[in-house]
């Protein structure tokens, strides 16, 4: 570093016309950001997450559970393995019941310590900071990169740009053959795409999810944060004087201005100036290129960059760390803060009265999802024994991680005789199958009969269900 730290330029929007006053702009014109790689605690925070999470994301496809995988969203069988667990859409209730938890995780988490939820673990945030990873790996430091994307095309140029984009599309190759994993099992999947023996759809999605990722996390960045995504907008709502945010402590930091390294911290402070030595190398970490010494903005991700940064500026200069940190609003105009506070408690309790439902739910579901329907083509007919007889069509789902036999039983009209004593039905598993239903025509007394049919779990007293439904026949006089 030298002996003075300067500042250095930050390109403005518009620009001026020779002889003129600025001409402004309709739209402001994109400024690319170079991001300065740094390193610190929350750094360390951000990319410990940002990698747990995208092994989650990457691995999970790849997980067994006995002979299939372990979470698949089995769209064309209408069936959403989650391990042990099969849920139908007719449990949809239960994924209502999630979205609500985590739509209200998210507006605690907001409440009380803003947009982390966008610095660390957002996929918009965390796979950009995996394309800026490879992209600095290959190009070189901001500095760097600024040099190349200004020097004329040359081999050099030319090797690392193809370099950077080729791994770039490998890596937005891998989420999209990653997100159709979940839908399709993975393992068949990696053999079926490059033999040409997958379905025209898991085409289009890794295609499109290819896409997707390559523009949003390499191009895009930044501007997905700050026009596209509805949180940015809203979550300003959810703010209070009490919610946790990055700061720039205005009142420590100014007057802010170059001054000589050697000067201590009091000397400094005696000779007038603030401790922000205006080196700008909060700015230059900044993913979404803001100043935080501008105060709070809506581009601001909390991805604390910028906090790292300043506390390295601090520790060379030998002042106090926290010029930028997380507060408070309350805390920075030397208010009291409350962390505890009743938005927040009001969210908590919203948040929790939610999991113990959903808790509730998940565990008073019963594992038996059975759907009846009567044969179409035929009301009724006669057998040769001069019985009554109408056929149904049974699904039976089991819902359970256990093989399950299932006792049928019908009830309602005297004397119904089942031709189908039982249904076997592996965990995890449905089952269809027709079962005819058959009574003397002597007890039958109206054109249709409301009659109960039953099914009970053999090995299990508490796993049974009853289903309603008519029986048609014809009445004698
Ligand atoms: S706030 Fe910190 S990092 Fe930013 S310009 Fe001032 S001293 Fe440098
Ligand atoms: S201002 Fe700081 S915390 Fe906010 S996005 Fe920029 S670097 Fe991250």
């Amino acid at each position: 570093m030298s002996d003075k730290i300067a500042t250095t330029d930050v390109t403005p929007v518009g620009h001026h016309v020779p002889g003129g006053t600025e001409k402004q702009e309709m739209y402001a014109k994109r400024r690319h950001i170079y991001v300065r790689e740094i390193k610190g605690f929350f750094q360390r925070l951000r990319r410990g997450s940002n990698w747990l999470l995208m092994l989650a994301y990457f691995l999970t496809p790849w997980l067994q559970w006995g002979d299939r995988p372990a979470i698949w969203f089995d769209l064309p069988g209408r069936e959403f393995h989650i391990f042990a667990a099969t849920f139908y859409p007719q449990e949809f209730m239960l994924l209502s019941w999630l979205l609500i938890i985590c739509a209200f995780g998210l507006f605690f988490i907001t409440v009380f310590a803003g947009r982390v939820w966008c610095g660390y673990t957002c996929p918009q945030s965390v796979w950009t900071f995996l394309f800026i990873w490879f992209e600095h790996r290959i190009e070189g430091s901001r500095n760097k990169r600024i040099k190349l994307d200004r020097q004329p095309t040359d081999l050099e140029k030319a090797w690392r740009k193809a370099a950077k984009h080729a791994c770039w599309l490998v890596i937005s190759l891998a989420t999209g053959v990653t997100f159709v994993g979940y839908f399709t099992p993975i393992r068949e999947l990696v053999i079926d795409l490059p033999t040409l023996n997958a379905h025209g759809w898991s085409y289009f999605w890794v295609g499109f999810f290819l896409v997707f990722t390559y523009l949003n996390a390499g191009w895009l960045r930044e501007q997905v944060c700050i026009y596209m995504c509805p949180y940015a907008r809203f979550q300003g709502v959810m703010f209070d004087a009490d919610t946790l945010i990055v700061s720039y402590d205005a009142a420590r930091g100014e007057p802010r201005g170059a001054r000589k390294k050697t000067l201590s911290h009091e000397q400094a402070r005696a000779a007038g100036h603030g401790d922000c030595i205006d080196c700008d190398l909060c700015v230059q970490v900044c993913p979404t290129g803001i100043d935080i010494r501008d105060g709070l903005q809506y581009e601001c991700i909390t991805c604390a960059a910028c906090i790292d940064a300043c506390d390295s500026v601090m520790d060379r200069m030998g002042y106090p760390r926290g010029l930028i940190r997380y507060t408070t609003e309350n805390a920075l105009e030397g208010r009291k803060s409350r962390i505890l506070r009743p938005r927040l408690m009001g969210y908590l309790a919203a948040l929790l009265v939610m999991i113990g439902a959903f808790a509730w739910a998940l565990s008073d579901r019963l594992p038996l999802d059975v759907e009846v329907e009567r044969q179409r083509n035929q009301l009724f007919q006669m057998t040769r024994e001069g019985r009554i007889s109408n056929v149904y069509t049974l699904m039976v789902r089991n819902l359970d991680s256990e093989d399950h036999v299932y006792r049928l039983n019908a009830s309602g009209l005297p004397g119904l005789v089942l031709d189908t004593q039982s249904i076997s039905v592996p965990g995890g598993q449905s089952r269809r199958t027709a079962v005819e239903i058959t009574v003397d025509p002597e007890v039958i007394e109206l054109p249709s009969h409301a009659i109960q049919l039953r099914l009970d779990a053999e090995d299990d007293d508490e796993i049974s269900m009853e289903r309603e439904i008519r029986f048609i026949g014809e009445i004698r006089r």
